[in-house]
Formats: structure tokens, sequence, C-alpha cells
């Protein structure tokens, strides 16, 4: 029988992973730079590729540091670790995520910072004007969102962080921003609204539709012609096929 389980990260751009969501066990992804002149910050290898691509198109090399990519479990215990003993509690809490519950151990988040002198690792500085505005216009186009955003506290659990971009793909990183929705809410809106019922869009030259479906629903799924299926890690699945 066809299963979910233990689907390579790359695989699954949708994966929400929070303090009430930990990282599922799943095959490692594989990983690239997200910048050649800073070879030890790694990303997923697509989300790598669009992420350079967007710093390309937004005229940001040189300008736009990858500050920190992938981390292990073992990172993330160290970086909590040193945090907590560094700047006490409530500040841990508020900007760095449980080891086992941050979307740095997907491989699918990166911190960003504009080049400076000094750059903090916990909190890098990354405005909304100059180039790294012009990079946060045309993040969602490569795929990319400013995953927790000011006002959605409440929802993503994490303080506002201008500087963490988070890979979901295209077309949802298009769709999440025009509805300034979080990737809890989209899931959320999916399981809603297009269980039964497709989401229709335009994307580029192709006609895509985007489903949810619940887990056990897998080894039923008939996926034909380029589509791609991406698990969510709250009980379901999403489809998204590309005409
Ligand atoms: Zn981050």
């Amino acid at each position: 029988m066809k299963t979910l389980a233990g689907r390579r990260i790359q695989d699954n751009p949708l994966l929400l992973v929070s303090r009430s969501h930990p990282l599922p066990l799943c095959a490692p992804p594989k990983l690239a730079p997200a910048d050649p002149l800073y070879p030890c910050v790694k990303l997923e290898r697509q989300a790598a590729v669009m992420l350079r691509a967007c710093i390309y198109a937004a005229g940001g090399q040189n300008k736009i540091l990858p500050v920190s990519g992938w981390r292990s479990q073992a990172e993330q215990q160290e970086i909590w670790d040193n945090t907590l003993s560094a700047e006490g509690e409530e500040f841990t809490q508020k900007y760095v995520a449980y080891p086992g519950c941050s979307e740095h151990q997907t491989g699918l988040a990166i911190d960003l910072a504009a080049a400076a002198e000094k750059i903090d690792f916990i909190r890098p500085e990354f405005p909304f004007d100059g180039v790294c505005g012009v990079f946060r216009r045309r993040a969602a186009e490569y795929g990319f969102i400013q995953r927790y955003p000011a006002g959605k506290e409440s929802i993503t659990g994490i303080a506002c962080e201008p500087w963490h971009f988070r890979y979901v793909g295209v077309p949802h990183a298009q769709i999440m921003e025009k509805s300034a929705l979080t990737l809890e809410e989209y899931l959320e809106f999916l399981r809603e609204e297009h269980q039964r019922r497709p989401l229709k869009i335009q994307s580029g030259l192709h006609e895509v539709s985007i489903q949810y479906h619940l887990e056990e629903e897998f080894h039923s799924l008939s996926a034909k012609g380029r589509c791609q299926i991406s698990q969510d890690n709250c009980g379901g699945f999403i489809i998204t096929r590309w005409r």
C-alpha cells in the first residue's frame, strides 16, 4: 500500500512545523548552499535555487546575506541553550523555536540580513526598504513568504520576524501573499474550503488546481501528470496539479 510516511522534506514544501506541530520523522532534505559565497549556510536544494534566483532578481548579490538556513536537532538545541543562558527565558521563548519544533530543521527556512559589518545572528536586520524591500516584493514569485508577520503572533505563536523567510513554493506563496495568510491560515483555508472542490487558479501559462485530502485518502489517490503532493503535518496533504 502506498503510504505518506517517510517522504523526503523536499516533497513537502507545505509542511507546518511549530511548537504544536513538531518535525515529523522523515528523511532529511538534500541540501545545497543558500549562496555560493557562504557555503556553510544550507537550504533544501530547490529552496536554495529559488532563493539565489530571487536575490539575483532583486539585485541583492553581496547586499543580502544568508545568516542561518538548515539546522540539525543538535544545532537547534545549541542555539536554544546558548540564547537561554545569554538572554534569558522570555527572549528565548519569543525568538528561538524549541528544538524539534523549528522550521529551520526542514531546510525550507532562511534568515536573511542586509550586509553590514556586524550581524545579529538571532535577530538580523532585514529592512523593508532598499534592496531588502525589493526582495520582499519579489519573494512570493519565487515561492517565499515572510513566515512570522506582525499582527499574526497569536496564530503563528512567534514574534514578528522580518528576517525569517520560508519556502512554500509557487503558486502557494503568491496565494498566501495576496490574501495575507500565514501558513497556518492557508492550510486551514484549504482544509475548510477545498477538500471536495479544488481551488483553481491561473499561474503563468498553467491552470493550477489545489486540493486538500485527509491522510487516510492517500492510498486511493491517483496522481497523473505534473503534480506535487505535500503533507501538512496536521493530518492531511495537499495535491497541486499543473495543466
Ligand atoms: Zn529563522
